[in-house]
């Protein structure tokens, strides 16, 4: 049943397709895989817009134009996540974080501004919040996270309204700048650290940064209070090298067995019950434990540690057939939840997906994974890992990779930062572009 341009292409070739997932005109053309009915076409489904999702129609489009791919989304603009914190810190405006799904349509996608109410594996069938409902052969899921909000006393899924996470960009990332900007002169920022595994490992590290930034310029004798629910930190020697050469003695980071481990919270009262004792802040930067997005959890597709267990190679869940899921929600070895990796894992999945539904064998792509992190605005840390398919999981390449120097001098900061930015652009533009 597969077309004589799909038969041509090479094992070979395949394997560089999905590597560099970037091989731009190759398409791998197929035909009659669809239990849905319609002749000469597959249907593949994809849950979630977000940097895992919207990466993953796209691909799927590119590798095979003749599959009927379609993307369902809620929201008609996605915020990202990477370039919240510059928001909050006053250099940046939501506008240049702010992505929508022309490129996607432009692309052949079919986009649908819906929610999902529930899937049902067994008939291969997904119920949308209207009540429409449609089939799939193959459903890639990309829900993103959840919070845990049952962790610490005193705190419930209203907690966010008061004391926001921004750990969701959009109004989120709005209401914390807000708050700061509104803080007292020489008040306290207070911030509660997530344990793992969690979105973006530095992302309340880059965060720390950038309300410092503010705070130095707004209202020097403030303060910032990390109380950190784990022991150590991505990137934590550079971060701290960072904060102690531009902030001083502004920022207290403590460990969760020093004192930084949290009992409860008086929300009215902005007040955290920890280790440390009874800490009073003005602003509350409280992000929850986290775990799987809630759609994940009712398909039945998670695990006790509350995320997807999936095969490493394909993405396809181990749990139920012909679901694969990527990005944060997804149990990927080593790789961090982060943008960067559910674009990776977006495109080895769409490779995967394209060869099965031809009757292929799925291939071992290499994913890839670059942190970047702004210290100031002009003031950037990065770490990057490649990531092998070996004895059935991923697992890092040794010798890939790696992370910024310490003690730089301020040009290859400076560089850093520029190139904080272009890899923003990049990966937006591969995402929704
Ligand atoms: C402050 C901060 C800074 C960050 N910085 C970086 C960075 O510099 N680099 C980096 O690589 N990563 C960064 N990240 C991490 C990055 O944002 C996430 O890892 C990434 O968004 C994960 O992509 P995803 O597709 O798994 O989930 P998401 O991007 O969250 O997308 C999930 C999508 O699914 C949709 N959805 C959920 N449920 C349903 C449903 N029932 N029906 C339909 N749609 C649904 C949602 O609306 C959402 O659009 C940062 C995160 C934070 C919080």
């Amino acid at each position: 049943m597969m077309s004589s341009k799909f038969s041509k292409l090479s094992r070979r070739q395949m394997i560089q397709l999905a590597a560099a997932g970037i091989a731009a005109p190759t398409t791998l053309a197929l035909t009659g895989c669809s239990t849905t009915g319609r002749k000469g076409a597959g249907e593949v489904v994809v849950i979630g817009g977000g940097f895992g999702g919207a990466a993953a129609a796209k691909y799927l489009k590119r590798y095979n134009p003749e599959l009927n791919v379609t993307l369902i989304e809620p929201q008609k603009e996605y915020i990202t996540c990477p370039g919240s914190n510059w928001v909050i810190g006053g250099f940046h405006e939501m506008k240049q974080i702010t992505h929508n799904y022309n490129a996607s349509r432009r692309n052949g996608v079919n986009v649908v501004h819906e929610f999902v109410d529930s899937v049902d594996p067994a008939k291969q069938t997904i119920k949308l919040a209207s009540g429409k409902t449609l089939s799939y052969d193959r459903l890639v899921m990309s829900p993103g996270i959840d919070f845990k909000w049952d962790v610490h006393e005193g705190v419930d899924s209203n907690t966010e309204k008061h004391l926001p996470h921004a750990y969701k960009a959009g109004d989120q990332t709005l209401l914390l700048r807000d708050q700061l900007q509104s803080m007292k002169q020489g008040g306290t920022f207070a911030m509660v650290a997530p344990p793992n595994p969690f979105r973006c490992p530095p992302g309340p590290y880059e965060r720390v940064g950038t309300v410092a930034h503010y705070l130095k310029q707004n209202n020097p004798t403030a303060k910032i209070l990390i109380l950190d629910q784990k022991n150590a930190f991505s990137k934590q020697g550079l971060f701290q090298e960072g904060w102690r050469n531009h902030y001083g003695q502004m920022i207290e980071w403590v460990a969760s067995q020093d004192g930084g481990k949290v009992h409860s919270l008086d929300v009215k009262n902005k007040t955290i019950n920890a280790d440390y004792g009874k800490v009073k802040a003005d602003v509350i930067n409280y992000i929850p434990p986290q775990k799987a997005g809630k759609l994940a959890f009712a398909t039945g597709l998670t695990n006790e540690s509350g995320y997807c267990p999936v095969n490493q190679q394909t993405f396809e869940s181990t749990i139920h057939k012909n679901i694969h899921v990527i990005g944060d929600a997804c149990i990927a070895g080593p790789m961090p939840k982060s943008g960067h990796s559910a674009t990776s894992q977006a495109r080895t999945c769409a490779a995967n997906i394209v060869l099965a539904m031809a009757g292929r064998e799925p291939i071992s792509a290499k994913n890839v994974n670059t942190c970047y992190s702004l210290v100031t605005p002009d003031y950037a840390i990065s770490v990057a890992a490649i990531y092998d398919f070996q004895d059935g999981k991923i697992v890092s390449v040794e010798g890939a990779g790696g992370v910024s120097p310490m003690g730089a001098t301020p040009d290859v900061r400076k560089m850093e930062a520029i190139y904080t930015q272009g890899w923003y652009n990049s990966i937006a533009d591969e995402v929704w572009g």
